[in-house]
């Protein structure tokens, strides 16, 4: 990394690739990223060519071959878990770039990064526990038994929204199983993967099997079309899982896709009111709306529907929203300029079609941020069961508050959507909860509580919210590939033209 001064911007640091564990600056092409909070260009990347990718993927195929395929899987779980100590070393630092270039609140960041550790702990611990068995097979002289082998280099896509959490998901079991990767980070936080893949050299982990390629769309495309590439975990949004979908079938490589969500947050009369407004509200502001498990439809039982819009609302109004990196703010700007148009233009299409707003729906002006992305916390009702809102994910700050009277209607409300990430249940009653949880078509179902996760918990979609999981015991496999080994211990001739007397099987 290098700092220069250049125009609107007080200083533009420039980054490079990260290609076996050297920083590469030679990009013919680059793009700039800007500060969400300031509205400042702050960062140059190179928007690699079809070219650099390919001397990328490369880099990440000999280390495959090379150091990697030689160390023990032991060493190698052990060099994760001294890579997740070195991030925790350095979260505030990768924190407070993060927050940088995405304008989240930096005590989340630096909570994700602080985490990172548990994930490369979790499933380093399980780099010398993927086991083969052995196949009692009919044929008793045979020895059949299986390996579970890497696949290669696996490519890493992932969005902006929470960037180290999301690469390490990704990344650490594709590791620990003896792939190599090569991390394609959004163009909007580019700087956070370069800075780990860096501290991946230094925990230990040989150059090249960690890798960074930055880049628009194209640099992803190019990544995905790689014949080196053996498998894809993308993280992004619904359109951009499909497009990858398509490209990965044609070269008949298998991806793991995390896509977006449209998620229900559902409050029934006998649940505690205070858990329930505490659960809703952050379940869609504390991140400025923009994480993948948005509560952004929130279902609350006609008896106490009035009461809970009202408590929303107000506490809608209060959140201090402003600097992300002070610990009294509690909503950041939106990440980029093109997010906050879409969040504008999807709420403006909302009430065009009847829906009535009850707090925000606005851009925000912040005196000591003029150039910032900021936009109020919004809430809308009255919308009708054909209001676009309850169909498009914003990825946003803006909630739909909808009534409803008993299990069967919201369960249907709550599952017409293509999206099938995530769902949140406030109840005291135990049938009710668990037969929700039962009826409810999405891969999360948070009773009593919302938005949590752990590297031992699988997480992933239902319907068009992905394929594959992240997280838990079977994460790993899905980067391997099972070979059956056939091994004849008997002395036996076994000519086929010999006829034998005696059954076969
Ligand atoms: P995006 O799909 O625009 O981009 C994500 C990444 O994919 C970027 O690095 C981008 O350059 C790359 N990309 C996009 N199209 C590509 C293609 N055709 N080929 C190769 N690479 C391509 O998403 P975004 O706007 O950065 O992120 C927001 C979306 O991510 C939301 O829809 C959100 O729900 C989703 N998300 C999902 C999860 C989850 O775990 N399910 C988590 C976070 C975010």
């Amino acid at each position: 990394m290098s700092t220069q001064a250049v125009g609107q911007a007080e200083a533009v640091h420039d980054y490079g690739n990260f290609v076996a564990g050297d920083e590469v600056k030679s990009g013919t092409r680059s793009f700039l990223s800007h500060n969400p909070t300031t509205g400042k260009v702050w960062g140059r990347f190179v928007d690699s060519t079809a070219a650099e990718v390919a001397t990328v993927v490369e880099a990440a195929y000999q280390a495959f071959k090379g150091p990697w395929a030689t160390l023990s899987p032991t060493r190698r779980g052990r060099l994760l878990m001294a890579w997740g100590a070195k991030i925790v070393a350095e979260a505030d630092r990768i924190a407070a770039l993060e927050t940088g270039q995405n304008g989240k609140l930096f005590a989340e960041m630096r909570a994700q990064l602080r985490a990172a550790e548990d994930w490369l702990v979790y499933f380093g611990g399980m780099a010398d526990k993927v086991e083969g068995s052995v196949i009692p097979l009919d044929r008793t002289s045979v020895f059949n038994y299986t390996l579970r082998e890497p696949l290669g280099v696996v490519a890493v896509i992932v969005p902006w929204n929470s960037p180290t959490f999301l690469t390490i998901m990704g990344i650490a079991p594709a590791l620990a199983a003896g792939n190599t990767v090569v991390i394609k980070p959004s163009e909007v936080t580019s700087a956070s993967a370069i800075e780990l893949a860096k501290l991946a050299v230094e925990a230990g982990i040989p150059p090249g099997v960690v890798n960074v390629v930055t880049g628009l769309r194209e640099a992803g495309e190019a990544l995905v079309a790689h014949p080196r590439v053996r498998k894809i975990n993308f993280t992004g949004s619904d359109a951009g899982g499909r497009a990858i979908a398509a490209a990965a079938g044609k070269r008949l490589v298998s991806c793991v896709l995390e896509l977006g969500g449209k998620s229900p947050n559902i409050v029934f009369a006998d649940a505690d009111l205070d858990r329930a407004e505490a659960g809703v509200l952050a379940g869609i502001f504390a991140a400025a709306g923009q994480t993948c498990v948005a509560g952004s439809r929130a279902f609350i039982q006609r008896p106490v529907y009035d009461e809970m819009v009202q408590r929303l609302t107000a506490r809608a109004a209060s959140i201090r929203v402003g600097d992300p990196m002070l610990a009294e703010t509690q909503m950041g700007p939106i990440a980029t300029a093109a997010q906050l148009a879409k969040d504008e233009s999807m709420v403006k299409k909302a009430v065009a079609e009847g829906a009535e707003v009850l707090h925000g729906g606005e851009r925000l002006s912040l005196p000591q941020f003029p150039g910032g992305f900021f936009y109020a916390p919004t809430i809308l009702h009255r919308l009708s069961a054909e209001n676009s809102l309850l169909r498009d994910e914003v990825f946003g700050p803006v909630l739909a508050v909808l009534p409803f009277d008993d299990e069967d209607e919201v369960v249907e409300a709550a599952n017409r959507t293509e999206f099938g990430l995530a769902s949140g249940v406030w109840t005291r009653d135990l049938r009710r909860a668990h037969m929700m949880a039962r009826r409810l078509e999405a891969g999360t179902v948070w009773v009593n509580t919302y938005r949590a996760m752990a590297f031992n918990s699988p997480f992933g979609g239902y319907k068009d919210s992905g394929i594959g999981r992240q997280n838990g015991i079977d994460t790993i496999l899905q980067y391997t590939q099972t070979k059956s080994v056939w091994c004849e211990l008997s002395e036996e001739v076994q000519d086929p033209f010999v006829l034998r007397t005696g059954g076969s099987r």
